[in-house]
C-alpha cells in the first residue's frame, strides 16, 4: 500500500564548512568525547578509553558460528577498581573506515575542512536544535562528524528520500526515482528495508544527489552504543566475549559496527605473525587501537548473589555466559561464602567440542552443578530451555523457599522468550505457584537479553 508521507519539518541545522585545515583546537574537542559532551544511552559515569591489548578465536576451525574474545586496557584504571559481573560497557565503534572515505567523496568534500554548526536564525528552530542535536559539535570536522558522530548505516526513512530526490536537480531522473522510492511501499521495501540501500548506496546510484550537511544531521541517526558484557572481573584489563554479526546489504555481506571495528584486531595480529613476532598475546597489542566506551547502567538490576550466600541459577546459551564468566573470576579472587552456595548452570550450544564458550570444567571446581544441552550433536538433544522441567522440583526449592535467584542470558528470541514460557510452567505448579510476572517484579528472575 502507499501511503502519504509524514510533514517535513522546517530546517533548524545551520553548517558553515570553511575549506581549511582542521586547526589543533578542533583535534582537542574530538578527542574527549566524540559527540559534543552528550550524554549517550544508558551512560552510568565518564567516558573513558579502552585499548586493544589480544583478539583471540575461542570456535574451532568447522564451527559455524564463529566468537571471539578480546581483551583491552583501561586507560587510567586503578589498581583495586572492580566491575561487578553482570554490568556491560556500552562502546562507541566508530563507522567504517571505507564508508567515511566513500560518503566523503561522493559528496565532493574535503575531510579536513572545518565545520562550524549551529541552529538556523528563529526561535522554532532554536529550540529544536537544542532538544534533538545537543550531540553535534559546534566545531568539528567533515570527517569527524561521519566517523564518530552520524551513523552512516541509518536506516532511510521514506521521508529522507524524498528530501535526497529534492536535493537533485530539478526534473532529473534521480529526483523522481528518489521520491517514487519514497511514495511506493513495494520500492521502498524492496531498495531499503530488503536490500538495506544506505546513504552511500543511494549517493552512488543517484550521482546528481548532492545533500548539505544540515540535511544529513537532520536525517542520519547518532552514532549509538553497542553493549557487550564484561567477561571477568578486574577495571583495568577487560575481557568481553562476542559473536561477528554479519547482514546482507546490496548484494554484498557486511559486518556489523563493532564487528567491522574488532576485525582490526585480527588484522594486527595478521600482520605481526607476517612479520614472524612472537604470538604472546602482549606482543600484538597496537597502542594507538583504543576505542571510547562507558559502563551501561544496570537498568534490569542483572546482578549476582554477592557476600550474602544465595543460591543461583544461571541459563544460558552463546554469548550469554559472558557475566557468568566475570562472577566465576570474582569467586575465584573472593573466596566467597557463596561458593558454599548451590549453584546451577543451565548451558546450551550447539556442540560443545566446537563451540562451548565456557570453561565447564572451571564452574565445576566452583561448585557449579552444571547441565548442558548441545542442539547438533547426534541424538538430538535439543536446546537449553527444554532440560529445565527436568529439575523443576529444585528449582522451586531454590528460589521459594532458598531465596535463590534465576539469571537468564543470551539472545531473547531463540532462548530467554521460551524459557520464561517453560518457568511460567515450572513455577505455575507446587505449593506456592507464582507467575513469572510476579517472579521478574520480586527480581527473583533477573534478565539480560538482546537480539
Ligand atoms: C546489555 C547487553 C549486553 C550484551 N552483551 C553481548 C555480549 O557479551 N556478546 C555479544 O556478542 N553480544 C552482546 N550483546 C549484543 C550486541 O550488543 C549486539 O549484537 C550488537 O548489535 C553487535 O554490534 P555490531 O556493531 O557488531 O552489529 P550491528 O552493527 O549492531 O548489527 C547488528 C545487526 O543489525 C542489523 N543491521 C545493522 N545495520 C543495519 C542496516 N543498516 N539496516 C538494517 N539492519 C541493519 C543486522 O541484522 C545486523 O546483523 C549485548 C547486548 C546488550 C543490550
Amino acid at each position: 500500500m502507499n501511503g502519504a508521507l509524514p510533514r517535513c519539518l522546517p530546517p533548524c541545522v545551520r553548517v558553515d564548512v570553511e575549506n581549511q585545515d582542521a586547526d589543533r583546537e578542533t583535534a582537542g574537542l574530538e578527542s574527549t568525547h566524540p559527540q559534543n559532551g552528550a550524554p549517550m544511552p544508558f551512560q552510568d559515569g565518564e567516558l573513558f578509553d579502552l585499548t586493544f591489548k589480544s583478539r583471540k578465536r575461542l570456535h574451532t576451525g568447522d564451527s559455524s558460528v564463529p566468537a571471539y574474545e578480546i581483551v583491552f586496557q583501561r586507560e587510567g584504571g586503578a589498581e583495586g577498581e572492580f566491575i561487578a559481573p553482570g554490568r556491560a560497557i556500552g562502546f562507541i565503534c566508530p563507522n567504517d573506515e571505507d564508508e567515511v572515505e566513500r560518503t566523503i567523496s561522493l559528496l565532493g568534500l574535503e575531510g579536513n575542512a572545518v565545520l562550524r554548526v549551529s541552529a538556523e536564525d528563529n526561535e522554532a528552530a532554536e529550540k529544536r536544535f537544542n532538544r534533538q542535536f545537543r550531540y553535534i559539535p559546534a566545531t568539528c570536522t567533515v570527517k569527524h562528524l561521519l566517523t564518530s558522530v552520524l551513523d552512516l548505516r541509518t536506516v532511510l526513512k521514506k521521508i529522507f528520500l524524498k528530501i535526497l530526490g529534492d536535493c537533485c536537480p530539478e526534473k532529473s531522473e534521480d529526483r523522481r526515482k528518489l521520491y517514487e522510492m519514497s511514495v511506493r511501499t513495494e520500492l521502498y521495501t524492496k531498495n531499503v528495508l530488503e536490500d538495506r540501500m544506505m546513504i552511500f548506496d543511494i549517493l552512488e546510484a543517484f550521482p546528481s544527489c548532492k545533500p548539505s550537511l544540515s540535511v544529513l544531521i537532520e536525517n542520519l541517526s547518532r552514532l549509538g552504543p553497542r553493549f557487550f558484557s564484561v567477561a571477568n572481573f578486574d577495571s583495568r584489563r577487560i575481557r568481553i566475549i562476542y559473536r561477528p554479526m554479519t547482514f546482507r546489504s546490496c548484494g554484498k555481506v557486511l559486518t556489523g559496527q563493532c564487528s567491522t571495528y574488532f576485525e582490526k584486531i585480527d588484522r594486527i595480529e595478521d600482520i605481526m605473525q607476517r612479520a614472524s613476532v612472537s604470538d604472546n598475546a602482549d606482543s600484538i597489542t597496537s597502542p594507538s587501537e583504543s576505542v571510547k566506551c562507558y559502563l551501561r547502567s544496570n537498568v534490569r538490576n542483572f546482578s549476582f548473589p554477592g557476600e550474602e550466600p544465595r543460591p543461583l541459577i544461571y541459563i544460558c546459551h552463546g554469548t550469554g555466559v559472558a557475566p557468568l564468566e566475570a562472577y566465576l573470576d570474582w569467586l575465584e579472587k573472593s573466596g566467597s561464602a557463596v561458593q558454599d552456595c548451590e549453584k546451577w548452570l543451565f548451558y546450551g550450544c550447539r556442540d560443545i567440542s566446537k563451540d562451548s564458550l565456557l570453561s565447564i570444567e572451571k564452574a565445576r571446581e566452583l561448585g557449579f552443578r552444571v547441565i548442558v544441552r548441545e542442539s547438533r550433536v547426534l541424538p538430538k538433544q535439543g536446546y537449553i530451555q527444554t532440560a529445565i522441567p527436568a529439575y523443576s522440583a529444585d528449582l522451586r526449592r531454590l528460589v521459594n523457599s532458598c531465596d535463590g535467584s534465576i539469571l537468564i542470558c543470551g539472545d531473547y528470541n531463540t532462548m530467554a522468550a521460551q524459557t520464561l514460557r517453560v518457568l511460567e510452567t515450572v513455577f505455575g505448579a507446587g505449593d506456592a505457584p507464582k507467575t513469572v510476572a510476579e517472579l521478574l517484579e520480586e527480581n527473583k528472575i533477573k534478565l539480560d537479553v538482546w537480539t
